[in-house]
């Protein structure tokens, strides 16, 4: 424990500490912005795009919403580029774009 962490426990009453090994809600990966890992992005090109919703089941990370029967626009929050979608989609309707730097 460092000295100034140990001058602020000597400040507070152990009554008032936070008591450990409980939870108080449920985690959700939703908080977790996962896309900030990316290095390349996937872009959908809406006019290729044939709405046969086969990208959408293989992408790991849910990344594709799908609403009616038709794919939206990423979840650039937490897509971390892994590329399947690309591979997945027959007719080239999604694209690589480099991350800038
Ligand atoms: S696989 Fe390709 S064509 Fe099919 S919905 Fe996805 S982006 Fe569109
Ligand atoms: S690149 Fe990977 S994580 Fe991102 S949308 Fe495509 S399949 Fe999902």
């Amino acid at each position: 424990m460092s000295r100034k962490a140990a001058e602020i426990n000597e400040q507070i009453p152990w009554q008032e500490l936070t008591v450990g090994c409980e939870i108080y809600e449920p985690g959700t990966s939703r908080l977790t912005k996962t896309g900030e890992w990316r290095s390349k992005t996937p872009v959908w090109i809406e006019e290729k795009c044939k709405q046969c919703v086969l990208c959408a089941p293989f992408c790991p990370d849910a990344c594709i919403p799908v609403a009616d029967g038709k794919r939206g626009e990423f979840d650039y929050d937490h897509c971390k580029g892994c590329g399947i979608c690309i591979k997945a989609c027959p007719f080239h309707a999604i694209e690589w774009k480099e991350e800038e730097v």
